[in-house]
């Protein structure tokens, strides 16, 4: 037996990512140096969106995006139960309200026509935007939502964070990559160590919005700015102006040196787990395990790699006892307590079944093939 603990996602640290943070490290800059603009435009170009900006984590990000959408108190936003929470929380930050639409059990993304009912089901203007998660790596079909949205009026904030290198097929055939701002107003991604690139701690906004990145950039330093264009008055080299209640949410200089050296290794990364992904697939297929999303799709990022089980919490418990430390994402949003006390029980049929069998298995570049054998092995064993 292995006697390594197998977690189901883990960073991956190389000596090219030392060397780039101690030599930042060695620069007179911590926090605002050159490298934040470096890893911003390198994201950019990765995701193929005309702006960036980095901030202190992705939870931040989210928090940037409905600040400079003026979500308020009059504020109703859609999004879906299984997702992290911070998709949520974003908008309650700025006192607006969250509208929970089920998902599609075959994907486990929003459900795009649970969205439409609930639009129909209101009169025009009652919601203001909508937050879609492409949730475990598998993309949102935003050409899709943004027809449903325009119809209504409505914003997008794409949360990325599971997601960055995916892409879906837009109805030409194009290669449509999550974030790339061709659908989505704003979009966000996370460099916590279980994403797909670490910092640490990190976050990203893509926006092909000029308007909307200048908010940004502003909201992101105290709402403060210099920019001679901007200013009301002019007293001089030092002189300031606060406009805004914005916050610190800035990244650190040296945070954005190991970004982006890990965003030199993205592809291999998603290559890698595209690999593990079709090993899974494979020695899932006859033993009747069931798979989500059920195809293999080409423009899945696979952050996580998710199987439904009838038993699924004595397959949690059999896999720990292995030293396999599988998850499950995510129990339902719109159940935790916070929501609950504020929006009563909701039932989300779709999300509450998905809940009771999911469990995520181990996914990162660095898995070997050994480990990954076991882990199959020891789900064989006991998954029905
Ligand atoms: C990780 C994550 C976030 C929050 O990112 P942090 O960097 O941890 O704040 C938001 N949404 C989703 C879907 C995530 O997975």
């Amino acid at each position: 037996m292995l006697k390594k603990n197998i977690p189901y996602g883990r960073q991956n640290i190389t000596q090219a990512d030392i060397d780039a943070v101690v030599e930042t490290l060695q620069h007179p800059y911590l926090t605002q140096g050159p490298k934040i603009d470096e890893f911003e435009q390198a994201f950019a170009e990765y995701v193929g969106a005309k702006y960036a900006v980095a901030v202190a984590n992705g939870t931040a990000a989210l928090h940037l995006c409905t600040l400079a959408l003026d979500v308020n108190e009059n504020s109703k936003v859609i999004t879906t139960p299984i997702t992290f929470a911070a998709s949520a929380n974003c908008v309650r930050y700025c006192g607006g309200n969250v509208t929970f639409a089920d998902i599609d059990p075959n994907t486990a993304l929003i459900n795009i026509d649970a969205v439409r009912n609930l639009l129909e089901a209101s009169p025009k203007g009652t919601y203001q935007g909508i937050v879609p998660v492409d949730f475990a790596g598998y993309p949102v079909n935003l050409e899709e939502l943004r027809i449903l949205a325009d119809e209504y009026g409505l914003w997008i904030i794409e949360d990325a964070c599971h997601a960055p290198g995916g892409f879906f097929e837009d109805s030409k055939g194009v290669k449509q990559y999550c974030g790339n701002g061709q659908y989505a107003d704003l979009a966000i991604f996370s460099f916590h160590p279980v994403k797909h690139i670490a910092c640490g701690e990190g976050g990203m906004i893509t926006t092909n919005d000029k308007a909307l990145y200048e908010k940004l950039l502003v909201l992101r330093t105290h709402g403060i700015t210099k920019n001679p264009e901007l200013l009301h008055e002019n007293h001089g080299g030092w002189y300031y102006e606060m406009q805004t209640l914005g916050y610190n949410y800035r990244i650190p200089d040296v945070l954005c040196a190991l970004g982006l050296s890990q965003l030199q290794r993205a592809d291999e990364g998603i290559a890698r787990r595209r690999a593990i992904a079709k090993r899974y697939d494979e020695a899932f297929a006859d033993a009747n395990i069931k798979l989500l999303p059920p195809p293999q799709d080409a423009g899945h990022a696979y952050h996580l790699y998710i199987i439904k089980a009838n038993n699924r919490k004595e397959l949690y418990n059999h896999l720990r006892t292995q030293g396999i430390y599988a998850q499950i994402h995510y129990i339902p949003v719109h159940a935790l307590p916070y929501y609950k006390e504020l929006y009563g029980a909701i039932s989300m049929p779709q999300a509450e079944g998905y809940y009771s069998q999911c469990i995520s298995l181990p996914m990162y570049p660095t898995l070997t093939d050994e480990e990954q054998e076991f882990v199959i092995e020891q789900v064989l064993k006991v998954a029905k």
